[in-house]
């Protein structure tokens, strides 16, 4: 029997790697069932190029839980390893990685996370095991095989082992704190959790499964379980081609892995690439309407089918996690912390790549049939204005499919389309053509029939960031401004130098306003005497673009204007001095130019939809009286 010191200098480096690895334990059945799909796969392929001649057999991995032995065992019929490959990958290179997370980190106890890094994967199964055991045959010599344990002392145990077939065993003889892994259902959570798309089958059963795992000169052992089951779908959708899967099965997929979720998916991307980096997985788009409450977190990250995790944050353009599915990548980096992650220069390249096939994907989409797209807009405005908004470089490509919906028309345009719609009548003074909008266009119908009426156009823009991309439009593009329509007067919003002449004096108008304000005595207002039309509404709330927006902004955070605290609610009243009731104002004394007044007020705020409450009741309370 052969005894060996494994070399390392600190005296006991399991204790340390337990500590580091603490928060993360359960990843050591993600390491031990990737170790064992890795080997199945290889000895696919040396099958595949006629290096291995034998019979492949069933490749099944078997997890096996032995709660009366207090033991979890992972066999694989993989290229398995002779005696001298244990020495040199369990013993050397494993190690010679453990050794060197434990000298790089020693004393920084919150730098965990990185094993991978150190090629730790098969030692963190010393995580929740007080002793590890390997009964290994090689692919090509089952004679030449090993049996390998170790306590987490730098001790172990290496002998030479005849097996009958090739592959490997792993037992853990799981210690006294780690107990909780020696629950079935727990055992199941973590393999759905991690394994569930694994590339070979892997079956799961609680005691012996039927395998012979006895040794040279034993009687075979096989002991009965209870019926294991394959626990994983070994060729899920998106390692396909897109030309096998149907939409039925994109969405039979989506239902897989969401199965809480009833609604189909809107329509899916799948990725699939092989240069300049390996990248495949499908993207969901799910139905967005505007207000509801934005779930991210929803896409799996894997790298080979192995699952590493959902949270993309950094891997995945931001405003992309907004979306549902898979991606896979065999360039991302396993067992490493997020921040590693994210500054991984293949993980950057990815999210880049990962933003232009979405937009490519979109535009293909309006231009292969453009109804269709429209139809969808809807569900998917929100996402392409978050993109527009966080990203120059989708900002430019979704230029192309970004709608304007006109609630004057109902019809859709692109930002080119709209703009040479409203370019004749819509432009300023200046050249600056203006963008009339409205947020809610039930709250704003007056405003909006008004702009109708002088020929112009109303576009809806209802999402929470509109705030956002209208002044992400405003910064990128030359010569465009944005104007809800009830923010100003329509001269005011687009003015083109031709002023109304005024029929009061200035010292009428001086004296009006002063009257107007001693009466309502409101810091809320702030009056603006204004020529328009004798037949135009004698008074008007309008609430200036630009505080109404800082304000939306803020809400919604971002932009700088996080924690600004409250815009105090001021409104512009806007008093029309052509009207007749202008002059009947300034005629009229005490409490019937007061009553006046309020009057005139209230319907205009009734008309911004701002006339609410107590003020509402008298209202109406005076206005029935007249009947
Ligand atoms: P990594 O998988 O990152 O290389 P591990 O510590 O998990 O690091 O494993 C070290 C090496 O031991 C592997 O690279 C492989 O050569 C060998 N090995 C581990 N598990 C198996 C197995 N089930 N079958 C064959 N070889 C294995």
């Amino acid at each position: 029997m052969a005894t060996g010191k494994i070399n390392v200098s600190a005296d006991n480096i399991f204790p340390i790697i337990k500590k580091f690895l603490y928060s993360d334990q359960e990843i050591f059945l993600r390491e031990l069932i990737s170790n064992a799909v890795d080997a199945t796969n290889k000895i696919k392929t040396l099958a595949n190029l006629g290096e291995y001649k034998g019979e492949l057999g069933d490749l099944t991995i078997q997890v096996v839980l032995d709660k009366k032995k207090k033991q979890i065992k992972i066999v694989d019929r993989g290229i398995g390893m002779s005696k001298d490959d244990v020495q040199k990958y369990i013993n050397d290179v494993a190690f010679s990685g453990a050794e060197e997370f434990v000298k790089k980190y020693e004393g920084k106890l919150d730098k965990g996370s990185m094993i991978g890094h150190f090629g730790l994967g098969f030692y963190s199964s010393f995580m929740v095991s007080n002793k590890v055991e390997i009964n290994t045959s090689s692919w090509k010599d089952a004679e030449d095989g090993a049996h390998w344990s170790c306590d987490g002392s730098p001790e172990f145990k290496l002998v030479k082992l005849k097996r009958k077939d090739r592959g490997t065993e792993i037992i853990l003889n799981i210690s006294e704190d780690s107990t909780d892994f020696l629950e079935e259902f727990k055992i199941r959570e973590l393999l759905k959790k991690y394994a569930r798309f694994m590339s070979v089958p892997i079956q799961f059963g609680e005691k012996e499964l039927e395998i012979d795992t006895s040794k040279e000169g034993e009687e075979p052992k096989l002991e009965k379980s209870m019926v294991p089951d394959i626990i994983n779908e070994d060729d899920p959708a998106w390692t396909k081609s897109p030309s096998e899967l149907k939409d039925e099965d994109y969405n039979k997929f989506y239902k897989a892995l969401y199965p809480t979720t009833f609604e189909d998916p809107l329509f899916h991307i799948h990725l699939n690439v092989d240069y300049p980096f390996d990248l495949t997985g499908i993207l969901f788009f799910p139905r967005i309407k505007p207000n509801m409450e934005l779930q991210k977190n929803k896409i799996q990250l894997y790298q080979s089918q192995v699952f590493v995790t959902d949270n993309v944050e950094g891997i995945v353009p931001e405003f992309l996690t907004l979306l549902h599915g898979v991606i896979d990548s065999k360039d991302i980096p396993l067992n490493v912390s997020r921040s590693y992650l994210q500054a991984d220069s293949n993980v950057k390249k990815i999210s880049g790549h990962i933003s232009k096939k979405v937009s490519d994907k979109l535009e293909e989409m309006f231009k292969k049939n453009r109804k269709d797209f429209e139809e969808k807009w809807k569900d998917i405005q929100v996402i392409v204005e978050y993109g527009m908004v966080t990203e120059e470089k989708f900002y430019e490509r979704a230029l192309k499919f970004n709608l304007f919906k006109s609630v004057i028309d109902d019809k859709h345009y692109t930002m080119d389309e709209y703009l040479e719609k409203v370019s004749a009548l819509q432009t300023d003074k200046d050249g600056t053509k203006v963008i009339l909008y409205t947020s809610n266009k039930e709250a704003q119908h007056s405003y909006c029939e008004k702009a109708k009426a002088e020929g112009y156009d109303v576009i809806l823009l209802e999402s929470p960031i509109a705030g956002h991309s209208i002044q992400k439009h405003e910064t990128s593009q030359e010569k465009i401004r944005f104007a809800r329509v009830d923010s100003d007067l329509l001269d005011k919003l687009i003015p083109k130098g031709d002023d109304r002449t005024s029929i009061l004096t200035d010292s009428e108008k001086d004296k009006l306003k002063e009257t107007i304000e001693k009466t309502l005595d409101d810091k809320k207002y702030s009056i603006r005497m204004e020529a328009l039309g004798s037949d135009d509404v004698p008074m008007l709330i309008t609430i200036p673009e630009f505080m109404r927006r800082m304000k939306e902004m803020s809400a919604t955070g971002g932009g700088g204007f996080m924690g600004m605290g409250d815009f105090p609610e001021t409104y512009d009243l806007v008093i029309n001095v052509n009207h007749p009731l202008s002059g009947k104002i300034l005629k009229a004394k005490g409490a019937k130019k007061d009553e006046i007044i309020n009057h005139a007020k209230d319907l205009a705020l009734l008309k911004q939809n701002l006339l609410q409450g107590e003020a509402l009741t008298t209202f109406i309370n005076k206005a029935m009286n007249k009947l």
